[in-house]
């Protein structure tokens, strides 16, 4: 017998008090009861989201909640400026493409994070533009962008700023009315501690009014109809409401933890796993690191590919490799969501051994010895 743990950047674990709410008998989504539970839902939405706006359900991944923040935001015509650096980056300029807006890209190095500055400057250079397309924590590379700088330049001006923030709304504060933050889109197999098939968006008041006057096409994915349907908490459609149930209750867990101290807490952990690799004496991929998901460079002959598979393999334990140009060269171990400190012990130790039995010198508790310095240090 195995014991699978999920260190993925999602899905990731869904914690039991969630599997029981989803096994609930479905209830009807015209029914009273379920009123009332997305009246709740939309209220712990607000709460993460740190938004007075309404949050937007639709039943999708977090990559159906990127498209439908292209349509409902631009129209035939209009420009983009897509800042890439990664795989979900790219994802924006696909969606662009898909949709027919031309876009700017800023390409950013793999590992690095975006100099706000460029963003002003592209924005100098062309006032047009209608919306920056931005990724907060950019999963493929470990890397965080630094949200609140970029959105105190495009806050000044009339763009909109559309983040992708699916591994970092409920990791690191993203406080969207705060900063100035116009759409938020994030996905349920994330930090939200459930299956996938939900995505949920964050919508400002400033992006409302561009969002009623946006004219690319879209049928499912309309945000001024589901707005509409939500404040009378329905739904236009059927939602995925087994997945809401499961919402309901981590948005409860969320709430009960507290919001700074959910932050506070995938700090530490990611503090404790960047100081375990690290005294293995293994090199961090992202410069300006993301809590969510430590990126880590496969040392010297070893193949990340191997790592990952000798941890599923021997150790039951999944991480993710390198995506594109990064396989084989990175891996990526997530600790997200419902994670606490023995998770971080567990998957260093599995990493340990299996990078002994891949041959690499390390000695055996020394990532551990060092992670756990980092949280006898730390509160949480
Ligand atoms: C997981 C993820 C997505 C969405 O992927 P889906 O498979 O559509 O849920 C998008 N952006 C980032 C940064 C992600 O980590």
């Amino acid at each position: 017998m195995k014991k699978p743990h999920l260190f993925a950047p999602g899905p990731t674990p869904v914690p039991s008090d969630a599997v029981l709410a989803m096994a609930r008998p479905i209830p009807h989504h015209r029914a009273p009861e379920f009123e009332a539970l997305l009246a709740e839902v939309r209220e712990g939405l607000k709460h993460l989201f740190q938004t007075t706006e309404e949050v937007l359900l639709f039943a999708a991944t977090g990559t159906g909640g990127m498209e439908a923040a292209v349509a409902n935001t631009l129209s035939p015509g209009n420009t983009a400026l897509v800042i890439r650096g990664g795989k979900f980056g790219e994802r924006w300029g696909e969606i662009c493409q898909a949709y027919g807006i031309t876009f700017t890209p800023i390409d950013v190095p793999y590992g690095k994070a975006v100099d706000p500055a460029l963003v002003a400057a592209a924005l100098e250079k062309d006032p047009k533009i209608s919306v920056v397309f931005s990724t907060h924590s950019e999963t493929s590379t470990g890397v965080l962008h630094d949200i609140h700088a970029i959105a105190q330049v495009v806050r000044k001006t009339p763009t909109l700023l559309v983040v992708d923030a699916i591994t970092s709304l409920g990791v690191v504060d993203l406080a969207m009315d705060a900063w100035g933050v116009d759409v938020v889109v994030t996905g349920s197999q994330k930090a939200l501690m459930l299956p996938p098939g939900l995505t949920l968006v964050g919508v400002s008041r400033k992006a409302w009014e561009v969002v009623e006057r946006s004219r690319l096409p879209k049928y499912y994915f309309d945000f001024l109809a589901e707005r509409k349907n939500l404040s009378k908490n329905q739904s236009h459609f059927t939602p995925a409401i087994s997945l809401v149930l499961g919402l309901q209750e981590t948005l409860r867990m969320i709430r009960s933890e507290g919001l700074q101290k959910v932050f506070l807490r995938h700090e530490r952990l990611a503090t404790a796993m960047r100081a375990g690799v690290t005294a293995l004496g293994l090199e961090l991929f992202a410069e300006r690191p993301s809590p969510a998901v430590t990126a880590v460079k496969a040392p010297q002959g070893i193949d990340g590919t191997a790592i990952v598979k000798t941890l599923r393999e021997k150790h039951g334990m999944t991480i993710a490799g390198g995506q594109g140009s990064l396989k084989g060269k990175i891996f990526r171990v997530a600790t997200m969501g419902y994670a606490d400190a023995s998770d971080v012990i567990v998957a260093l130790s599995a990493l340990e051994l299996t990078l002994s039995e891949l041959g690499y010198p390390s000695k055996p508790g020394e990532g551990i010895r060092a992670a756990q310095e980092v949280l006898r240090h730390s509160e949480g």
